[in-house]
């Protein structure tokens, strides 16, 4: 098992600058989710750490050993990819012994590995299928074994669950939290989904336009967001921002403050002419468990708030919104947390 430590690192793609002076250090044991939007680099610096693209500058270290220029299989790391690259001719067993085989591994510990993937993944009763035999989250499952038989020091996932349907990946989200526990091993999981960045991650990396935007826990990065990118990117629906125009009241804000923002569910509704804001009912929209309201300021702007499943509040209705001091955000013209 190790840690990484990345100094520094730019990548070009010709013109492109596609990574701008990243800087992370990743402890052994950890599981950190690199997030962002489509474009942010996330595949790249993944990819950098896996050694299949070179970097432009900067260093990388594993376990202390300075990998930067390592071939990827001296590197110690697996990887699995959302496509799974599953061999469809042969079977899971096959598929998995693969690497091991042209390696020239020692067949007894070839099974030995297999066996106890089979068993981590509970694959023991399809050993003998194909790939055309198994369900979307088997197959996940045996391009996961495929990882673990190396043995690897890290693990990298590639949008890993991308191909699966919602439920399933549900499911898979909590296999691949349990086969962290249960392996102990640093894990580096790439996505665009903050769900699964929330909900796996020890430390997320939200990536923009290339670079590291924030680093942190999943309730680091919800409560204190350091910027409006992070702020928006994170939860959902996503947090309000507007500008505090005159139709705010009593509210004391920094004067640098651009915007405010405020997540739906630390909005409060209070009757029309009280709180910090007017607003009037344009959707009600009922989740069952929850609902959401999608309210329109004098301004013209929309605000979301978050309520209950019973909240009654009618269309077309005045209300008045509260925000709760302490869990008020502000961002100056920039967009940096104030
Ligand atoms: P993400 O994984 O966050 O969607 P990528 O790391 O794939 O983003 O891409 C980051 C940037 O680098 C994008 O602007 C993308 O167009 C560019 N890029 C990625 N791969 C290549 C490549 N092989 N050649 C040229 N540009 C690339």
């Amino acid at each position: 098992m190790a840690g990484i430590k990345i100094g520094g690192i730019n990548k070009f793609y010709g013109d492109t600058q596609a990574l701008f002076d990243v800087n992370l250090e990743i402890e052994d044991g950890e599981f950190v989710v690199f997030v962002g939007p489509s474009g942010c680099g996330k595949s790249t610096l993944l990819r950098t750490l896996a050694g299949l693209e070179a970097v432009s500058s900067g260093t990388i270290e594993i376990d202390g050993t300075d990998v930067t220029r390592a071939e990827p299989a001296d590197r110690g790391l697996a990887m699995v990819f959302q496509s799974y690259a599953l061999y469809p001719h042969m079977s899971v067993r096959e598929n998995m012994d693969f690497g091991m085989k042209v390696n020239g591994f020692d067949p007894a510990l070839r099974e030995e590995r297999i066996s106890e993937a089979a068993r981590i993944l509970q694959l023991e009763d399809y050993l003998d299928r194909k790939p055309g035999q198994l369900s979307g989250g088997q197959r996940q499952r045996v391009a996961i074994g495929r990882a673990i038989v190396k043995n690897p020091s890290v693990f990298l996932f590639d949008e890993p669950l991308s191909n699966l349907d919602a439920k399933l990946r549900v499911q898979m989200r909590v296999e691949l939290e349990g086969l962290h526990k249960q392996l102990a091993a640093t894990m580096i999981y790439v996505t665009h989904d903050q769900v699964e960045a929330m909900t796996m991650a020890d430390k997320i990396v939200v990536l923009n336009g290339g670079r590291v935007e924030q680093v942190g826990t999943p309730m680091e990065l919800y409560h204190k967001p350091n910027s409006r990118f992070v702020a928006e990117f994170i939860g959902s629906p996503a947090m309000n921002v507007f500008e505090p125009k005159g139709e705010l009241r009593d509210l004391s804000l920094d004067a640098s403050a651009a915007y405010v923002g405020c997540r739906p569910e630390h909005i409060e509704l209070v009757p029309s002419g009280d709180g910090h804001l007017d607003a009037t009912v344009k959707v009600h929209e009922r989740l069952g468990g929850e609902s959401l309201l999608y309210l329109g300021m004098q301004s013209g702007g929309e605000i979301v708030a978050r309520v209950g499943g019973d909240d009654a509040t009618a269309l077309g209705q005045a209300v008045g919104l509260r925000f709760p001091t302490d869990r008020l955000h502000q961002f100056d013209g920039a967009g940096r947390a104030i």
